[in-house]
């Protein structure tokens, strides 16, 4: 196995890899890093969520000096992946005195011109823009050493193509070239034999991977409230003994103090503990006085915990081999083990992937409601009140009180005030936290405004189809549907506009980025503006 520590890289950005909650890499790194170090071309192809960018920016960033003129150029498809990226590279080279720069259309052409002249070392932008300032000769490339295209497939689609090869026309011959692609088509192989310099291929193959027969089941929750959710379905559910899985050591750390001021017994686990720290977690967990290990993949590995009765996975996993090593945990030795996945609306698609490799659908389940739940815990309160009924302890502190309170009410109403005043923290809020306001829809409608239409071949069916597939809602429960040229209104169900709202927010429709947000109320009909004309 590979950490971070083995590849021979700058202290610097080990430091900041491990603030960023990186324990180790993942396959495309293991595999791509060392051959960047060591200075060959080379096409990374991985799906998307594998961290190819940190693949190439960890290496990238070691070779760049702090000299103030651009040194490496990364392309990508969009804006948002230009900030992204930029984002990503700034966190990695924290402890460096090196700057980077998103540069794309829509943002002022001054304010990049002049924080170009500052000096920055990395430029991610959009072929366009880059493009732009090239012509303008704001931007100059004779100093480039690394040139990276990110997502090449998607800059393909979407026409890039000549202004892509015009831009490496322009960077000196003896640059590295790094081209990351989810697929490989011929242009793209294309591009590559014109452009490279014999490059290395990695490709992280999907190996054919097979789950366990244990219960798996998914449940489809708000990012936004994704730890009220994770609550609910441990209460209901009511685990023995539960692993639950986080992406990053950050992650671990929150959930388990998050959980722990909820009154559950947990405790984390993750690769920053010492020996002896990792053990006293340990034993916790084995001699049951902790019900839940919060823990990172790599920290759960270490361990020999194996007979739990349910994973969960809080945070889905980022690749099929790990989602059947983390279930595998439970449902050991002909026990009954469960396996539950927490998935928000973005994640669906990842989901989607890792049914496909596993071949096999997870069923989904309703998170459960507030009445389930305290349904469900009524055993186990009634339990405890037993308890303390048959308790020989004394209670005449509360004596005075109690006739008071009997002689004013119903001994029935007394019992259910103290039972809320007693429970009603475990039972959580119900507020799924969004207000969308009033958005002009129909009676029990959320009104969407989404910032692309017929410019970008939208149509109800793509609409319906993308919305039904990431929500799980029938099409015909789709709403009114109205696509101008440039944008679009979309009507959903109250009850499932939070999951189509984080679902499409910030996704794609026909190969370009949208954003969607409530919409305002239409205006009143006398003072609305006369609409426009729809263009053919
Ligand atoms: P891709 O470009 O392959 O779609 P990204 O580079 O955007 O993937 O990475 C996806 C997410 O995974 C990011 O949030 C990133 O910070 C995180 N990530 C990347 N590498 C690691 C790692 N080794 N361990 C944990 N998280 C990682
Ligand atoms: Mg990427």
């Amino acid at each position: 196995m590979t950490y971070f520590n083995d590849f021979d890289i700058n202290e610097n950005i080990k430091k900041a890899i491990k603030e960023m909650g990186f324990e180790e890499p993942s396959p495309i790194q293991e595999k791509a890093i060392p051959e960047i170090l060591s200075g060959r071309d080379l096409i990374g192809q991985a799906q998307t969520g594998t961290g190819k960018t940190a693949a190439f920016g960890i290496p990238l960033i070691n070779q760049i000096t702090t000299a103030p003129h651009v040194q490496t150029i990364i392309l990508t498809p969009t804006r948002e992946l230009a900030i992204q990226v930029s984002g990503e590279l700034q966190k990695l080279s924290k402890y460096m005195k090196i700057r980077t720069l998103p540069i794309y259309g829509g943002q002022s052409i001054g304010h990049q011109i002049r924080a170009l002249k500052q000096g920055v070392q990395i430029v991610i932008g959009t072929p366009g823009r880059i493009q732009d300032h090239l012509r303008r000769k704001t931007l100059r490339l004779d100093k480039v050493r690394a040139v990276v295209l990110d997502e090449a497939d998607e800059m393909l689609d979407m026409g890039f193509i000549d202004d892509i090869e015009n831009i490496l026309k322009q960077v000196n011959t003896d640059r590295k070239t790094l081209l990351f692609s989810a697929t490989m088509p011929p242009a793209i192989r294309k591009l590559s034999r014109r452009y490279m310099n014999s490059p290395v291929t990695v490709s992280i193959n999907k190996s054919e991977v097979t789950a366990p027969s244990i219960d798996q089941v998914y449940f489809k929750v708000l990012e936004r409230n994704k730890q009220e959710s994770l609550c609910r379905i441990l209460d209901s559910k009511d685990p023995e003994l539960g692993i639950i899985f986080c992406r990053t050591k950050k992650g671990v750390a929150e959930l388990t103090e998050a959980l722990q001021a909820r009154g559950y017994l947990a405790d984390g686990l993750h690769g920053d503990l010492t020996q002896s720290q990792r053990d006293a977690v340990m034993k916790k967990f084995r001699d049951s006085s902790i019900e839940f290990l919060v823990a990172t993949d790599v920290a759960a590995r270490g361990i020999d915990v194996n007979d739990v009765s349910h994973v969960i996975n809080y945070d889905i996993p980022q690749d099929p081999e790990s989602y059947v090593h983390r279930i595998g945990r439970t449902g050991r030795a002909g026990k009954s083990g469960e396996a539950l996945t927490l998935v928000t609306p973005r994640e669906m698609k990842h989901l989607r992937s890792i049914e496909a490799e596993i071949k096999m659908a997870i069923p989904s389940h309703a998170v459960p409601s507030i009445e389930e739940v305290v349904e469900k815990q009524q055993q186990s309160w009634k339990n405890l009140i037993t308890d303390q009924l048959n308790d020989d302890e004394d209670l005449s502190l509360f004596n005075a009180l109690t006739e008071e309170l009997l002689e004013q009410y119903e001994a029935k109403d007394i019992v259910r005030s103290l039972m809320k005043l007693n429970f009603s923290s475990a039972i959580g809020e119900s507020d799924d936290g969004y207000n969308f306001g009033e958005t002009g829809g129909a009676k029990g409608m959320i009104r969407f405004f989404i910032n692309v239409g017929r410019n970008v071949n939208m149509s109800p069916k793509v609409l319906i189809e993308e919305i039904s597939n990431a929500v799980g809602i029938p099409g015909k429960a789709v709403g009114r549907i109205d696509i101008f040229e440039n944008f679009t209104f979309v009507e959903v169900p109250e009850d499932v506009a939070p999951f189509v709202y984080e679902a499409l927010r910030y996704s794609r429709i026909n190969g370009a980025r949208v954003n969607l947000e409530p919409a305002k109320p239409r205006p009143k009909r006398e003072n609305r503006p006369r609409p426009a004309r729809p263009s053919r």
